[in-house]
């Protein structure tokens, strides 16, 4: 078997201390292989967030190892690990996190620019990802002229500006309405297609169901692991039927 993209191994994440002492994230292992979609379902607070973050190198670890493309996370230095999370991760939020004072096309280009891309090359590219996402002709509105569904295919769009390696999306569709959540998924949807690692929290079934594999999380912990059957198609098969 080929390695996986993404693994941890014994991983765990502590808050607090002695009494208050939360296990967030308590000795789980994981493995996402190469154009994989994988769903994390579970009940707030049981440490979904918390995963990611550590997963995708926003926060580190108590224990445990994360290794990326072979990397492993806790050999990087700070400045290795913002590298990384620039360059070969994209992070997807409930609240979206865009920059207010920026158009959707600012936005979307300021990873590439930050990675040292040229301006040309950076609006090229995020131009051909606001078309991706359906959003060509919003690219010089500002997050405040858009709405929520629109808001979160920008960031979706921004995450996708240096082609990571993968994508891990938290609650993604938790602030938005059943048409534009129907939006979201679509596009993750096209992006599992065409071989997009993902990892993607959520409380929804929809998007659940389009995963090739659920994890069920309790108390900072896996509880249940699902292979999933029946793929992509059949879910938005159902999706189209549940619109007409
Ligand atoms: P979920 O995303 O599943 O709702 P979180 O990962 O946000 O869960 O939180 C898991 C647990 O860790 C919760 O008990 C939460 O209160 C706690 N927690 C999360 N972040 C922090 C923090 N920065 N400081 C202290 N406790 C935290
Ligand atoms: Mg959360």
């Amino acid at each position: 078997m080929n390695a996986p993209l993404l693994s941890a191994r014994g991983l765990r994440k502590e808050y607090g201390k002695a009494d208050a002492l939360v296990r967030a994230v308590a000795d789980v292992d994981i493995d996402v292989a190469a154009g994989e979609t994988v769903a994390v379902m579970g009940p707030s607070g049981c440490g979904k967030s918390t995963l990611l973050h550590v997963l995708g190198g926003l926060d580190r670890p108590n224990a445990g190892q994360v290794t990326l493309a072979g990397q492993r996370l806790d050999e990087l230095s700070e400045r290795g690990l913002a590298r990384l999370r620039r360059d070969a991760v994209g992070f997807v939020f409930q609240a979206f996190h865009l920059m207010d004072e920026l158009t959707a096309v600012e936005n979307v280009e300021l990873p590439a620019l930050l990675a040292g891309r040229s301006a040309r090359a950076a609006r090229r590219r995020a131009m051909e990802l606001l078309d991706r996402t359906g959003l060509r002709d919003r690219a010089r509105f500002l997050p405040s002229a858009l709405s929520g569904g629109q808001r979160q295919r920008v960031a979706i769009a921004r995450a996708l500006a240096n082609d990571p390696l993968v994508v891990l999306a938290d609650e993604p569709t938790g602030n938005l309405d059943s048409a534009a959540t129907l939006e979201v998924l679509r596009l993750f949807d096209g992006l599992h297609q065409a071989g997009q690692t993902l990892l993607v929290v959520t409380h929804d079934s929809r998007i659940a169901a389009t995963a090739d594999r659920l994890i069920s999380m309790r108390d900072g912990e896996f509880t249940d692991e699902t292979r999933l059957t029946g793929g992509t198609t059949g879910s938005l098969g159902k999706l189209a039927g549940l619109e007409s």
